[in-house]
């Protein structure tokens, strides 16, 4: 089973000309609600990849709380840990310019109560079968209190440490595959992945910390990894026309836990990491952008 910890928002996007000033009331010509938050982001991703999936998180008693649920579960995701907290589900208020720029207003709402007491309350939920993925919009006491009883449990723990923070060493010693974009690459370690000797770099510092593999996604250019026993690889990624990258990363670790579940090496769950990020990119949304399992075996056989 593969379980996700994590945020579940509702993405409400409006499209403007261009942005009001500061006092300023415009129109916007359209208008769409998506659910997102990374979490569930890659609980739809993992789930869509064939694993059997569970999220753990909370949304608001407003509006949106059902619906978010509803919409996990329609693709396929187990949703009886998710809790309903009185107040807002986790928003995400997005505004796109006829340039393509966005500006956000991120509200955690309900994210905000995801908590230690009820994660240790789930201990006998983790096994030495379970995978569970972990980022950064919940509180990070919850995060600490899933990386120490999953741990303890023998789970193996994939982390994507975004939006970027710090990690602490005593939690990269309890985490079993680390998941970093450029950027967070670069806030987390200090290296701009650039060429062969920063990933490297970066990498190895976070394995002499403890992590027992390192995976660095470098968009168009693929992605590297690096693990405790030495194993080194440097995949391209592949070539397809990108129409909207959003929640490219999720798909990539939803689809790596999959697979990694399913009991393939890293160089394969990589591969099709790849083929669900790849097909993702050529579709417009988030989650609705996820391909299924028979679209990535498709998408590789070519
Ligand atoms: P994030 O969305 O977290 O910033 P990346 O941009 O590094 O993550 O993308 C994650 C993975 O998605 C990449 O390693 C790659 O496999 C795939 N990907 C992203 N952008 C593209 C693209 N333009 N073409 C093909 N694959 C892509």
């Amino acid at each position: 089973e593969v379980i996700v910890v994590g945020s579940i928002n509702m993405d409400l996007v409006s499209k403007v000309e261009q942005f009001p000033l500061p006092g300023q009331t415009i129109h916007s010509h359209d208008v769409a609600f998506h659910p997102g938050g990374k979490g569930a982001n890659q609980a739809v991703a993992a789930s869509r990849a064939g694993a059997v999936t569970r999220m753990i998180g909370a949304v608001g008693s407003d509006a949106f709380g059902q619906p978010l649920i509803e919409s996990l579960k329609q693709y396929g995701v187990s949703t009886e840990g998710i809790s309903v907290v009185a107040g807002v589900s986790g928003l995400a208020f997005i505004t796109v310019s006829g340039s393509g720029e966005n500006q956000i207003v991120l509200c955690e709402g309900a994210n905000g109560q995801v908590s230690r007491d009820r994660l240790n309350s789930l201990a006998d939920s983790w096994t030495e079968a379970t995978i569970v993925l972990l980022q950064n919009e919940i509180p990070w006491a919850a995060n600490e209190a899933v990386l120490e009883r999953a741990s303890e449990a023998g789970a193996r723990v994939f982390y994507n440490p975004a939006p970027a923070a710090a990690v602490p060493d005593h939690a990269l010693a309890k985490v079993h595959t680390l998941f970093l974009n450029e950027t967070e690459t670069e806030a987390i370690t200090g290296q701009l992945p650039e060429d062969t000797a920063s990933l490297e770099a970066a990498a190895g510092q976070l394995l002499r910390k403890g992590a027992r593999a390192v995976v660095i996604t470098l968009g168009a250019d693929g992605c590297y990894y690096a693990d405790a026993e030495g194993a080194r690889l440097r995949l391209p990624a592949f070539r397809v026309q990108p129409v909207d990258t959003t929640a490219a990363g999720d798909t990539f670790i939803g689809a790596y836990a999959a697979a990694v579940q399913d009991g393939k090496q890293p160089e394969e769950a990589l591969k099709f990491a790849a083929a669900a990020s790849a097909i993702g990119v050529t579709r417009e949304g988030a989650q609705s952008s996820v391909p299924s399992r028979e679209e990535i075996e498709q998408f590789l056989i070519g």
